[in-house]
């Protein structure tokens, strides 16, 4: 499966790697693998249900990454029949929707909240508190905390060199 790391995906796997809290290689290895695997399932992936030429369902292939991916398979492989390109639902996203995920683009940044914005109450223009009963968000966090508080510092220094000019 090919596919293009995103952003906020590097940002999580750089965290477990930087976190010198883990019990060895093999430890963090682990954290990295089952992060990776939760990333994937929060893509919407591809398959490549297979016809034989005589009509008979053949073999459903995936999953890949894009649409192009499977069609590069299939004519690798040219098994003959037909083929026809069907995306998968991710099930990590509709997980998220019902559940929450922290630390996830969509999903407010509030620290221990992680819920989908219409979660959260009207506020004027912005959305305010989280209204399930089970979190204290008090205020739709939009954007990554971490990565505001890197761009302003890289701000800052540009100015400053400016400045010393
Ligand atoms: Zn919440
Ligand atoms: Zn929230």
């Amino acid at each position: 499966m090919r596919i293009t790391p995103r952003s906020h995906e590097i940002k999580n796997v750089v965290d477990i790697l930087e976190d010198p809290t883990f019990d060895g290689p093999e430890a963090l290895a682990k954290a990295v693998i089952k992060e990776v695997g939760d990333m994937l399932q929060m893509r919407d992936l591809f398959v490549m249900v297979h016809t034989w030429a005589d009509g008979t369902k053949g073999l459903n292939f995936g999953p890949f990454g894009a649409p192009a991916e499977a069609e590069t398979f299939a004519k690798k492989m040219s098994f003959g029949g037909t083929g026809r390109v069907v995306p998968l639902t991710s099930s990590g996203i509709a997980l998220a929707n019902t559940e929450g995920k922290e630390n996830w683009p969509g999903y407010c940044y509030a620290e221990g909240c992680g819920h989908a914005p219409w979660s959260h109450a009207i506020d004027g223009a912005s959305r305010g508190g989280c209204r399930l009963e089970v979190c204290n968000c008090n205020r739709f966090v939009k954007d990554d905390p971490a990565k505001k508080a890197k761009k302003t510092t890289a701000k800052r220094g540009v100015a400053k060199g400016v400045n010393e000019l």
